[in-house]
Order: structure tokens, then C-alpha cells, then sequence
């Protein structure tokens, strides 16, 4: 059964472009640098429209993660175990993700992970995942 693939809108299609060439990004705000994620039409710090997508290093650490051990939905029935995380970015910004390449007991909140792109949508976009660094 194939994966269920996130939809792109006008607003997260540079997010997904970036994708393609294995870039994670994400909004800065030109007003008061923070990064914004998830996407969004202005900057929730400061509300400042001023975004421009940038390029991110794509490490951070496990802030929090589950080992899902019955699929969410039947698509994810062969995947499991899989393991759905928190990961806090080098940036600031607190992505939910997948941690892969992975022995799922291995791992730990505070480990430190780096972006993975194994994972690939069906229109060539990628799903950024993370693995241990
Ligand atoms: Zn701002």
C-alpha cells in the first residue's frame, strides 16, 4: 500500500522544491531573524511578513520520540517498528519527523541526529527523516 504524500500548497512548494536537491530549509524572518516553522504567511515572534526560505544544516537532537509498534493507519503496516520524533534543530526550530537507519531501542532523547533522505515521495520530493549522527 503506498505511503499516504504530504500535499503541497503555495506556501510550503519552496520547502518541497528544496527537497529534491536533498536541502532541508526553512523560513527566516527579515525583521527578527528567527526561523519560523512550521511554514506560515508571517512570522509568529514578531508578525513581520518579511520570510525568505533558507537553507538549514539539517543536525539537531532527539528532543523526544516514540517507537510506534502497531501502525497508525494500514499503509504503515509493514514499516513497523517505526519511530516518530521530536528533533530540536541546530536553528531552533522543532521538527516532527521519523528517526531511520536506526535500531529503534538504540535510541536516546538528546542524541544528536542529521537529516536522512532515503525516504523518497512518489513525485521525486523527499521526506526529510533524520538518523543518528
Ligand atoms: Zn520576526
Amino acid at each position: 500500500m503506498p505511503r499516504i504524500e504530504p500535499a503541497t500548497t503555495p506556501l510550503t512548494e519552496p520547502f518541497w522544491d528544496a527537497t529534491r536537491n536533498h536541502q532541508l530549509s526553512a523560513q527566516q524572518c527579515g525583521a527578527c531573524s528567527s526561523f519560523v516553522w512550521y511554514p506560515r504567511e508571517r512570522c509568529p515572534k514578531c508578525l513581520s511578513d518579511d520570510l525568505t526560505w533558507t537553507n538549514l544544516a539539517g543536525e539537531g537532537t532527539i528532543y523526544s520520540f516514540n517507537i510506534m509498534r502497531k501502525p497508525g493507519n494500514p499503509m504503515m503496516a509493514d514499516m513497523v517498528p517505526y519511530v516518530i520524533a521530536l528533533v530540536d534543530l541546530d536553528e531552533g526550530i522543532r521538527m516532527t519527523t521519523n528517526i531511520v537507519n536506526a535500531e529503534p531501542e538504540s535510541l536516546e532523547c538528546g542524541q544528536r541526529v542529521a537529516v536522512d533522505w532515503s525516504v523518497e515521495l512518489e513525485d521525486g520530493r523527499r521526506l526529510p527523516t533524520f538518523h543518528p549522527a
